[in-house]
Parts: structure tokens; sequence; C-alpha cells
């Protein structure tokens, strides 16, 4: 037998998503992109934001043992 639920859902985040990707430090790419992201930031341009975190999740990151 279960007991019903008495919790609520998680809240549902509307506008900023918290789930931001992190830049890889060694990355040109990511650092690039994650300095694009601050600037959007600042001049308050959310879909520029979102596609600097695009960019940092979906490009092939370099590495750092490249040579
Ligand atoms: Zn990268």
């Amino acid at each position: 037998m279960t007991a019903p639920r008495k919790t609520m859902d998680e809240p549902v985040y509307l506008g900023m998503p918290l789930d931001e990707p992190t830049p890889v430090v060694h990355c040109r790419t990511c650092n690039q992109a994650a300095r694009q992201r601050e600037a959007a930031r600042e001049r308050d341009d959310p879909s520029a934001v979102t596609d600097a975190n695009v960019i940092i999740r979906q490009h092939p990151h370099d590495r750092m043992d490249a040579r």
C-alpha cells in the first residue's frame, strides 16, 4: 500500500533557467562564450545569454593536452 503524496512538485522556473553550463577552463570557445554571456547579462539580453549557453553546451571542447 502506498501513502498518498503530500509534497508539492518541484517549482517550475520561468525565464532564467538555473542549469547554466559551466565553461571548460582550458577551452577557448568556452571562455569566449562565457565572456559573451557575461556581456549579454550586463546589457540585459537574455536571448544572447541563451545563445552563449548553447555554444558552451554543444561545441566540441578543446583538449587541454592538445599538441
Ligand atoms: Zn568548450
